[in-house]
């Protein structure tokens, strides 16, 4: 099983490539924002209480967030392997996913982690913030406590998973397909 985080700020350009590395590499695509943004279209409870924190930029508790990673990797007992999009963004949802990929004996492979400026994160979710429809990318009040978050909360994350020796640092700026390619090729030495 080859299991990877795509990981960086929000704005960063993971759901996009996660898209086209889940085409490429046949892994199953993870997306806490959008299994949240599934709930919230639904109006279930958990969607209720998610909405409340994501409308203003804050991470929404890490219990949540867990139990739908546990739910989603039950559902694919079969997966050729994962790619988490925007998880783990705590450290203890760092911890929580380590044990539970250790009861499936495959642990996380690299976490590659895109590096983008802040001033460009900033411009591209104000842009997307025009078509997305997306609540939380039209505001930059909403966007600048996202940025906060990422810095107290997830920045982090990456440290924890340093330690192993399992990140690989990739340049977020470019074009989309140079992108790609930077991460294909990490993906390639590891496979
Ligand atoms: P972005 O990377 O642009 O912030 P996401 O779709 O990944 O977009 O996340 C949108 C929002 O959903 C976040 O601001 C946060 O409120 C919530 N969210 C997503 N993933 C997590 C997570 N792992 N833990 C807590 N909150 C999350």
């Amino acid at each position: 099983m080859f299991n990877l985080i795509l990981f960086g700020p929000p704005g960063s350009g993971k759901g996009t490539q996660s898209e086209k590395l889940i085409a490429k590499y046949g892994l199953k695509h993870l997306s806490t924002g959008d299994l949240l943004r599934y709930e919230i279209n639904l109006q279930t409870p958990l969607g209720k209480e998610a909405q409340s924190f994501m409308d203003k930029g804050q991470l929404v508790p890490d219990e949540v967030v867990i139990g739908m990673i546990s739910s989603a990797l039950d559902a694919n007992p079969n997966a050729k392997g994962f790619l988490f999009d925007g998880f783990p963004r705590t450290s203890a949802q760092a911890n929580a996913l380590d044990q539970l990929l250790e009861l499936k004996k495959a642990p996380i492979v690299v976490m590659l982690a895109l590096d983008v400026s802040e001033e460009e994160l900033i411009k591209r979710l104000l842009k997307r913030g025009e078509t997305s429809g997306r609540s939380d990318d039209n505001n930059e009040n909403v966007i600048r406590a996202r940025i906060v978050e990422y810095k107290n909360k997830t920045a982090m994350v990456a440290d924890y998973y340093r330690k192993f020796d399992k990140v690989v640092m990739v340049k977020g700026e470019g074009t989309v397909n140079e992108i790609f390619d930077r991460l294909s090729e990490e993906i390639d030495k590891r496979a």
